[in-house]
Formats: C-alpha cells, sequence, structure tokens
C-alpha cells in the first residue's frame, strides 16, 4: 500500500496503463472517490492520482472477499489487453458479489493494419514467424513472455526492449535495451535502422505511445509479426477511451 484512500472508496480502478491513468484522473477531478489498484510487478510503476494499492488480491476469490470488505460500488478493469488473468478475476468477482464491472480497453492495432502485417495467434507462433522473416528482430513483447522466444530465435540477432530487466537468460548474441514509452517515430525509426532490424515482432497492444514502431517498420519496409489479443471475458460491458469509462462509472455513483 503507497497510498490510503481519505474517504469511503466507491471506484476499484484495475490499473497498469495509461487508459486507467487518465480514468483516475478524470474521476479525482469528478470529486468520484477511486482507488487505482497495480500488480507492482514494475520496479518503478507510474502511479496515477488519487489513492493507490498495490499487489494481487488472491485470485477471483480474493478479489471478490476484497470487493465485500471495502464495499466498493463499481469495478473498472482498465488493465492491459494481454493481462487475461487478472480480467478473468475480475469477471468472476464482480459476478459473485454483483458489484457492475465495466471493461476499458483500447482499440486495437490490427483493425487498422500498417505494412506487411503478420497476424499471429501465440507467442510460439510469433517466434517462429521471426525466426522465419528475418536474422535480427526486434523483440517487444515484454519481458515475461521472453522465455518463448528464447529457443526458437537463440542464434538470432534480437534487439530486446523491456521496461524492467529480463529474468530469464537471453542467448548471447541478443542486446538488451531497458526503456519505457511513449516513443516517437524518428526515434523508433533510428533505433530500428541502427540495429538493422528485419523484422519487429509486438503483441497486439493497441494505443498511441507504442504505435510509432510500426510506422517506422512500415516506412522501412520491415514486417511485423502481431501477435492477437487474448480473448476478453464474456458479457463484460467494454468501452474504448477513458471518458466513456468515466461517463459509466458517474451513471452509476451518482457524480
Ligand atoms: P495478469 O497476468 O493478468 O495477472 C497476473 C496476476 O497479477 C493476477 O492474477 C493478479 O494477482 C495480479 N494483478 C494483475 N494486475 C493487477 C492489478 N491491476 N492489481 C492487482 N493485482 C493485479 O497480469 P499481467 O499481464 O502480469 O499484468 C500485470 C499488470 O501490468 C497489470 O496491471 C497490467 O495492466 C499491467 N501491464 C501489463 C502488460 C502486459 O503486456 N501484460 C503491459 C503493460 C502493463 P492475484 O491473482 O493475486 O490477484
Amino acid at each position: 500500500m503507497v497510498a490510503e484512500p481519505d474517504r469511503h472508496p466507491t471506484v476499484l480502478l484495475l490499473g497498469g496503463t495509461g487508459e486507467a491513468r487518465d480514468l483516475a484522473a478524470l474521476l479525482v477531478e469528478a470529486g468520484v472517490a477511486v482507488v487505482s489498484s497495480l500488480a507492482g510487478r514494475v520496479a518503478r510503476p507510474r502511479l496515477p492520482v488519487g489513492a493507490v494499492r498495490l499487489g494481487g488480491f488472491g485470485g477471483a476469490d480474493g478479489l471478490a472477499a476484497h470487493l465485500r470488505e471495502e464495499g466498493y460500488d463499481v469495478v473498472v478493469d482498465a488493465t492491459h489487453p494481454f493481462a487475461a488473468t487478472i480480467s478473468r478475476s475480475a469477471a468472476a468477482a464482480a459476478a459473485a458479489v454483483g458489484v457492475p464491472l465495466l471493461r476499458l480497453e483500447r482499440p486495437d492495432w490490427s483493425s487498422e493494419p500498417v505494412g506487411d502485417w503478420h497476424p499471429v495467434a501465440d507467442h510460439d507462433e510469433a517466434a517462429r514467424t521471426a525466426a522465419r522473416l528475418g536474422r535480427r528482430p526486434f523483440l517487444t513483447v515484454g519481458r515475461q513472455s521472453l522465455d518463448r522466444f528464447t529457443g526458437p530465435l537463440a542464434d538470432h540477432a534480437c534487439l530486446v526492449r523491456v521496461v524492467d530487466p529480463p529474468e530469464v537468460a537471453v542467448p548471447e548474441v541478443w542486446t538488451v535495451l531497458l526503456d519505457r514509452g511513449p516513443y516517437e517515430l524518428a526515434g523508433e525509426r533510428a533505433l530500428m535502422e541502427h540495429h538493422r532490424a528485419d523484422v519487429l515482432v509486438t503483441k497486439d497492444s493497441g494505443g498511441r505511445h507504442t504505435r510509432p514502431k510500426l510506422e517506422a517498420a512500415a516506412a522501412l519496409g520491415v514486417p511485423v509479426v502481431v501477435v492477437g489479443r487474448p480473448a476478453p471475458p464474456e458479457g463484460v460491458q467494454t468501452v474504448g477511451d477513458a471518458a466513456a469509462a468515466a461517463r459509466w462509472v458517474l451513471d452509476r455513483t451518482g457524480g
């Protein structure tokens, strides 16, 4: 726990994304009591305004118990599109406790592909496809899935960009770059040219902050391997931006 809510919490906001921080700011500005929840996974998380709690709940049952104890009126799941476990927990817990749940999920990139686009179903297929398409991949899939790439790309001179150092041993021919977006087109292009990247691998995260790599790849004629999003939990109302999520919350909390 890094900050205590100063009054009865109304909204539990499952965060870890820019959209969640935008929503927290809108709700705080509107005078709604919101507690943002972060997994506590990265070393220096970007903190939203308002109250913040850190760490997991202990699965769907733990989250349900937390919702009951704290008496939240609504929950917004604004976690990353690839954070499928916490989204499943949120759907199950909210249904069990009878608390309204909204999913805030930014639109994907696959609806508007640019350049030489290679959609794949998962990280294993991404690793195989990248191994086939290039010799010098640029991996931007996050450190949690790197273990799926170390085998198939052991002989490829990968450039790996991650926020925190990888937890797995990476092949000696790989270069690890610690960095965090947002990124600009010129810098992305220069980075890819400097590495002589011949294939880019990304999750279909969506959003503007990391999109310039797609435009840089298209400009350089570099193919892009795009891992599709996991299926969302069924039956959860979803909006695509923070403003729509704020309206949904205010409608239900009398703000
Ligand atoms: P995940 O695989 O869906 O979740 C793993 C476990 O971490 C969950 O079961 C939960 O633990 C805990 N957890 C996840 N998000 C949490 C949150 N907002 N508040 C409290 N506990 C949380 O999630 P992930 O992919 O590791 O992502 C972790 C966090 O990083 C999320 O907040 C997500 O929005 C953010 N993020 C993820 C990615 C990505 O590519 N996956 C990218 C950028 C940011 P318990 O079961 O104990 O409750």
